[in-house]
């Protein structure tokens, strides 16, 4: 199927229309028109190859959101007309423990990305969802139950996901006390997502001017992590914190705020760590952890959850040919909290 998507052609150059196959359905495919797509951060620096293993052309967009125009032969689950997602994985190998268990993020021989990845069987490059049409195994695709807005749910494939699963790992429930650092498209989502689980969630930033944002979230209180008294008051008062913030930082100092077993989650990409003190974990039981996406079954979990509790993330719709704009604005932070591609502005 011809389609036409963005993308860079180069690490240099903006995103521009770009005309490409899918392919042809398999007998567990599943063909959608994608209708919006959510702008990530990963999208901007895997355009520019600021990780420095892209392949181009490039087609971004691991926040897609669609619907069902032809299933192949073998499909259950779904039918044409239905209203569905795909986030940041499009296959994995399906064999190993950790795909057994629904980890399919965590795969023994790595999932398959949605873009800027290879084919399993074809090896042929994969284009996300900065385009018209995708096709998808059934087992990758989740359903968008209902009750969520359709323009407003793509962002949860990405930055819902990435702060649900580790609010679950932890079991974050009514009482939990949880921090979160960065209030971007993850951080705004993480507060929306602890809140909607009963937890009190507390946003901490350099500065106090975003403390009427954070409590518009959901948020319980602002803590101004600049200021060293209030540092000092909050020691050992969390259970967890999720950090966010996708530039290198020093985590020491929040370490010091978590509780015994305390756990420091990080889902940003922040380069090295600047050197820790080991005493903090060691006299507190504290944890400094990682955390990527979800597995498919709690990617599924989380849209249900979302549509039960009316959780939706605060979006920008965007135009397709709005997008090097927008990469521009992310840069500078200048987003709340997510832009979306309106997929019906490209043709
Ligand atoms: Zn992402
Ligand atoms: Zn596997």
């Amino acid at each position: 199927m011809l389609t036409i998507g963005y993308a860079a052609q180069t690490a240099k150059s903006p995103l521009a229309p770009f005309n490409f196959e899918r392919r042809a359905l398999r007998p567990n495919d599943v063909a959608m028109e994608i209708l919006y797509c959510g702008v990530c951060h990963s999208d901007l620096h895997q355009a520019r190859d600021d990780w420095g293993f892209s392949t181009f052309p490039i087609v971004p967009g691991h926040e897609i959101v669609g619907r069902v125009t032809e299933i192949g032969s073998a499909v259950k689950r779904y039918k044409v007309g239905d209203a569905v997602a795909v986030g940041c994985m499009v296959d994995s190998c399906q064999e190993c423990d950790q795909c057994r268990k629904g980890e399919e993020q965590l795969c023994r021989q790595a999932n398959t990305q949605t873009y800027n990845s290879r084919d399993r069987i074809t090896k042929a490059p994969t284009y996300g969802g900065y385009s018209k049409h995708l096709v998808v195994r059934e087992e990758f695709v989740l359903r968008v139950p209902d009750a969520l807005d359709l323009a407003k749910a793509a962002p949860l494939l990405c930055a819902g996901i990435t702060t649900y699963s580790p609010l679950r790992t932890w079991n974050v429930g009514p009482g939990s006390r949880v921090g979160v650092i960065g209030l971007g498209g993850l951080g705004h989502m993480a507060v929306k997502l602890a809140a909607g689980m009963g937890a009190q969630v507390t946003v901490l930033s350099r500065s106090p001017d975003k403390e009427a944002d954070a409590l518009a979230l959901g948020a319980d209180n602002l803590l101004v992590s600049s200021d060293k008294e209030a540092m000092k008051k909050a020691a050992s008062s969390f259970d967890l914190i999720i950090d966010t913030v996708p530039v290198r930082h020093d985590v020491s100092p929040y370490m010091a705020l978590l509780d015994v077993d305390g756990t420091l989650v990080i889902v940003g990409q922040i380069g090295p760590i600047d050197q820790q003190l080991t005493l903090p974990f060691v006299l507190g039981r504290r944890r400094l952890a990682g955390s990527p996406i979800g597995g498919i079954a709690e990617t599924q979990e989380m849209l249900d959850f979302c549509a039960r509790k009316n959780i939706l993330p605060d979006c920008e719709m965007i135009r397709m040919d709005e997008i090097n704009e927008a990469f521009e604005r992310m840069e500078r932070s200048d987003v709340r909290y997510r832009f979306v591609i309106d997929m019906a502005s490209l043709s």
